[in-house]
This record gives C-alpha cells, sequence and structure tokens, in this order.
C-alpha cells in the first residue's frame, strides 16, 4: 500500500487528496469534495495530463503574438518539448480562433489552436 497526496487542480478550492495505490492499482481516494477531484487524482497517479496555454509569434498581423492552447490533454512528461515546438513556431496573420497553429506538436498528436482572432496589417 501507498498513499500519495496532491492538490486538486479542477476549481479553486484546491481540495487535499489522498489517493491509496496498491500494486499501481487506484484503490481509493479520499479528500474530494466532488467526483471531479476522484477523476482528476485518479488520472494524475497513473498518466498525468495538461492543457498547454501558451503564445505563438505572428508575422503581418494587428497583434504581434497570438494566444493558444492545445486542443486536449498532452501528457504532462511532454510539456517542455510542446513548449519548444510553440515557442518555434511563427505563423502568418490574418488568424481566427480554433485554427490549428501547429499540428500534432512534439508527436503528441494534438494540434495546438488559436484562441483569439489576428488582423492582418
Ligand atoms: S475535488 Fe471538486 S471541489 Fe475539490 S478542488 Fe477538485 S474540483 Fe474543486
Amino acid at each position: 500500500m501507498e498513499n500519495r497526496e496532491l492538490t486538486c487542480i479542477g476549481c479553486p478550492m484546491g481540495c487535499q487528496l489522498t489517493v491509496t495505490m496498491d500494486n499501481g492499482e487506484v484503490t481509493e481516494v479520499k479528500g474530494n469534495t466532488c467526483p471531479k477531484g476522484d477523476i482528476y487524482a485518479r488520472k494524475e497517479v497513473v498518466n498525468p495530463t495538461r492543457i498547454v496555454t501558451s503564445t505563438v509569434k505572428v508575422t503581418g498581423g494587428d497583434k504581434e503574438r497570438v494566444s493558444v492552447k492545445t486542443a486536449n490533454d498532452i501528457p504532462k512528461s511532454k510539456i517542455f518539448e510542446v513548449m519548444k515546438d510553440i515557442d518555434a513556431a511563427t505563423v502568418a496573420a490574418p488568424i481566427s480562433i480554433g485554427d490549428v497553429l501547429v499540428k500534432d506538436v512534439a508527436g503528441t498528436g494534438v494540434d495546438v489552436i488559436a484562441t483569439r482572432n489576428i488582423l492582418a496589417v
């Protein structure tokens, strides 16, 4: 038996979670105020993932950078590589919310999409 202590990131309450594991399997989650905490804890100890938000350089637009996010969760272990690919990207305006700006970022199978509009100038 092994216990892991986590802070739930599902909402600002930040419940303190205790996850009990046996041979790599989650047997119990305690401390969650709602079911989201249980789901988060089970995923976090077995396969932690995150949505990554950042910005990408823009050419020919009314702003120099566009805010972006990964369209889905990516493995937490890949965050550094994902940020490297996002930092290396440059996109040309115009850009619309939801446009795919980096396809299959860092080989995760997840695209990076725009979260704001950029006009061409
Ligand atoms: S367990 Fe529920 S109430 Fe507590 S931090 Fe997570 S999402 Fe918020």
